[in-house]
């Protein structure tokens, strides 16, 4: 006979791991007991060797499924001959690395509770277990114990007790278990926050929104707007009530087969839709005739569409009292605000948009919007990482050798805290242009550093100093003394690619974006950079245009149109009579060409957005545009349709002037683009071209670079990689140069995914 103490860290908390540990030794008929200490599971064992061993490997080798094991170290101590196996509560004031888990779809299990009219759970919309139910959102501190969370106020009945209890129960230590007799309770409010009567507020809901009403509906990290799927009216007042020109909604529907009914699904979008976290998916819209077709007000002008599956019991109720009618289900707030999560707020601030709303009595503490994502050439490529992901650690390529704050960029944004060698990624807080979106981002970093009991010795930001994060981070720096450091944002992408597939030495990294403040003061976004975490070097770029009127060209691709047909010499006049689409009046031509030609408000830019909307400008596709991106997108939907293997002629100058980076030189391109729109070809062919061209070029500049430095490994980040046609395209076409590819798998390859590129850096930098 011996003892054990196993030590077991990683994510082994809030993911049912003790109630598998007993479930372990008591099959194996060995005796001990597992106790939680803040961040790790401590577990003294006795038996025979060969049941520990098998008991050690079994642990190691079928974790349960939410747990990750980063580590799992024994010692041989003292025999006490226990005659059974416990599970302790949990050890405070232990110092381990904190963990949160992510919050977790209904399971299988419970959703089959809250369906059999024989369950004392039948049709509770709160039912939850050790596998499913709400975590990182109702957690007040670590480590995840009942207490500790905003179940905290309601007093479990004898029969949860009893559950909670007992070891060979589902339900054994569910932090969040309740029931109809004593947990959480819905109710029904009208626009001014009223309470109206309803015996079931959920067919009350669910009939208000058959009817065309839009709903508010409190969900697991904030409000959702809800609205019928199918009728234009709803859709379209929807979109009108919360100022959103043509962002895309997201879509809530019933099960795989419904959306089948209205989009393309492949094996691997489907195991998405139906995974732990349940994101939103991207899907192709069917265009066939047997498509059910949904409002086409919600995603205007765009092949794609985002679609979702029911993530908790009270989504599963509504589909099954409304019909498994498919409904639209977008963040509760008004356009560029932050997600709505506290009752008083949320009516107040969607009282104009929402005709009715769902309400409950259990608190939601951190606010996460949905996550979002799709999958490129059968795997997933993440667009928003939030619910259901954050904020499971991320593991950093060198350990942090002192508690790190990274805060991200200023769009799409996400903030990163490390400890050691892990990278707590916030939830999605967004961009931040309002003064809430600032204000939501300082209370979650707070927020975060409490929950995770990090206190930041070193704050990373952007080297852009109009970013408000890069405020954020140099006052508090200021405030409290500790150092700032600024990382380049072309080389936190390609840092954050990196560190995802835990690579070292140096790269070669396309980094393709919007826009992000270059090393020159100019705004870079069609990079190729060479180097590692310590440093990099230009060692390409695209060729630099004006940007008339900033910020303005963003929104209006046609200035931008125009500043690359002008650098190409291309009639201007000429392609301005023959433009259609929303092209600009007479007087606002001529004043963006006067702009051109004194470089008045007319930044340089290297961006390859821009390159893609100036493309979808000069032909035809789109003028002007509503979010960033929307041109793109629907370029790639284009070029998607169509099978056209020519390329737009362009150049690699590798003879700028010696020392000086590559210039991929895009003047012979838009010429063309010009004379192909001419000539009446379409835009589908001109769109396909154009993306074999950018993948064309890609390979060219990386085999001249590779060659010349004796390099093999080339990273893609840039929100540009998004697009699943040139992603496709250009790591198919490196790879049969021999080169290794590395493309973005868990973070955004856009600036979501930043701040994890940032900790890299000055992990490594500070060693
Ligand atoms: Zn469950
Ligand atoms: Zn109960
Ligand atoms: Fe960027």
């Amino acid at each position: 006979m011996q003892r054990r103490a196993i030590e077991v860290s990683g994510v082994v908390q809030g993911v049912g791991f003790r109630p598998f540990v007993f479930a372990l030794a008591s099959q194996m008929k060995l005796n001990g007991f597992v106790q939680n200490r803040s961040g790790a599971v401590w577990i003294e064992i006795e038996g025979d060797e060969s049941g520990l061993n098998c008991f050690t490997d079994c642990l190691r080798r079928q974790p349960p499924p939410l747990a990750r094991i980063d580590n799992l170290s024994w010692n041989p101590i003292p025999l006490r001959d226990e005659d059974q196996f416990r599970i302790l509560t949990s050890e405070s004031g232990a110092r381990a690395p904190v963990f949160v888990s992510p919050d977790l779809a209904i399971c299988d299990e419970c959703r089959s509770d809250l369906l059999d009219p024989e369950d004392r759970r039948y049709r509770y919309p709160f039912v939850n277990c050790t596998q499913c139910g709400p975590r990182l959102t109702i957690t007040l501190r670590a480590p995840y114990d009942r207490g500790q969370t905003t179940m905290d106020p309601f007093v479990m009945c004898d029969q949860c007790q009893a559950e909670y209890k007992d070891p060979n129960d589902r339900r054994f230590h569910a932090q969040a278990i309740t029931c109809p007799k004593c947990g959480p309770k819905l109710s029904l409010l009208d626009q001014e926050g009223s309470v109206v009567e309803s015996s079931d507020p959920i067919s009350d809901f669910a009939v208000a929104i058959g009817q065309g009403r839009i709903g508010a509906m409190k969900g697991i990290g904030g409000f959702h707007l809800v609205c019928d799927a199918a009728n234009d009216v709803a859709v379209e007042m929807l979109r009108c009530r919360k100022h959103r020109d043509e962002k895309p909604f997201a879509v809530m529907m019933g099960d795989v087969n419904s959306v089948k009914r209205s989009c393309i699904v492949n094996r691997a979008e489907r195991d998405l839709l139906e995974s732990t976290p349940c994101p939103i998916v991207l899907l192709r819209k069917r265009v066939d005739g047997n498509a059910i077709p949904l409002s086409l007000a919600i995603a205007p002008n765009n092949a794609y569409i985002g679609v979702m599956l029911p993530y908790t019991p009270l989504h599963v109720l509504l589909f099954d009292v409304s019909g498994h009618q498919p409904l639209v289900m977008t963040s509760g707030n008004r356009s560029d605000e932050p997600i709505a999560f506290e009752d008083r707020d949320a009516i107040a601030r969607l009282a104009g948009i929402a005709d009715i709303f769902l309400v409950h009595d259990r608190e939601i503490r951190v606010r996460c919007d949905d996550s979002l994502t799709r999958v490129i050439g059968g795997c997933e490529a993440p667009i928003r990482r939030s619910r259901g992901y954050a904020p499971m650690p991320l593991r950093l390529p060198c350990p942090s050798p002192k508690p790190m704050l990274a805060v991200g960029g200023q769009l799409k944004n996400v903030f990163a805290l490390a400890s050691g060698a892990n990278a707590f990624l916030s939830h999605h807080i967004g961009d931040l242009e309002s003064l809430q979106a600032v204000e939501a981002f300082r209370t979650d970093v707070q927020l975060y550093e409490q929950l995770f009991e990090i206190t930041p010795a070193v704050v990373v930001h952007d080297l852009h100093p109009d970013y408000q994060s890069t405020s954020y981070a140099q006052a508090r720096a200021n405030r409290e003394s500790i150092p700032a450091l600024g990382v380049q944002h072309h080389h936190a992408h390609m840092a954050s690619c990196m560190a995802e597939h835990q690579i070292d030495g140096d790269v070669i990294g396309v980094i393709f974006d919007g826009s992000g403040y270059g090393a020159d003061g100019s705004i870079w976004g069609g990079e190729i950079l060479v180097g590692g975490y310590e440093s990099f070097v230009r060692a390409a770029h695209m060729r630099p245009v004006r940007l008339p009127g900033g910020d303005k060209a963003t929104k209006e691709p046609w200035r931008v149109a125009l500043s690359y047909l002008a650098d190409a010499g291309c009639d201007v006049e000429e392609w301005l009579a023959r433009a259609d689409g929303g092209k600009p009046g007479a007087v606002e031509f001529a004043i963006v060409l006067q702009m051109l030609e004194r470089g008045f408000n007319s930044p340089w830019t290297t961006s390859v957005g821009r390159l893609f909307d100036a493309v979808a400008a000069v032909a035809s596709v789109r003028m002007r545009v509503s979010f960033e991106g929307q041109a793109a997108m629907q370029l790639e939907s284009l070029g998607h349709d169509v099978h056209a293997a020519e390329t737009y002629p362009y150049e690699v100058d590798a003879n700028v002037k010696p020392g000086l980076p590559i210039q991929l030189d895009t003047r012979m391109l838009i010429r063309a683009v010009y004379d192909d729109h001419r000539d009446g070809v379409g835009a589908e062919t001109i769109g396909r071209r154009f993306h074999n061209t950018l993948s064309s070029i890609i390979v060219d500049a990386c085999c001249e670079i590779a060659g010349a430095r004796g390099l093999d490994r080339v990273v893609l980040s840039g929100g540009v990689f998004l697009n699943a046609l040139l992603s496709t395209q250009a790591a198919n076409a490196l790879a049969e140069k021999g080169l290794q590819v590395f493309q973005h798998r868990v973070v955004p390859p856009g600036d979501g995914g930043l701040c994890l590129g940032q900790l890299a850096i000055a992990s490594r930098r500070l060693q």
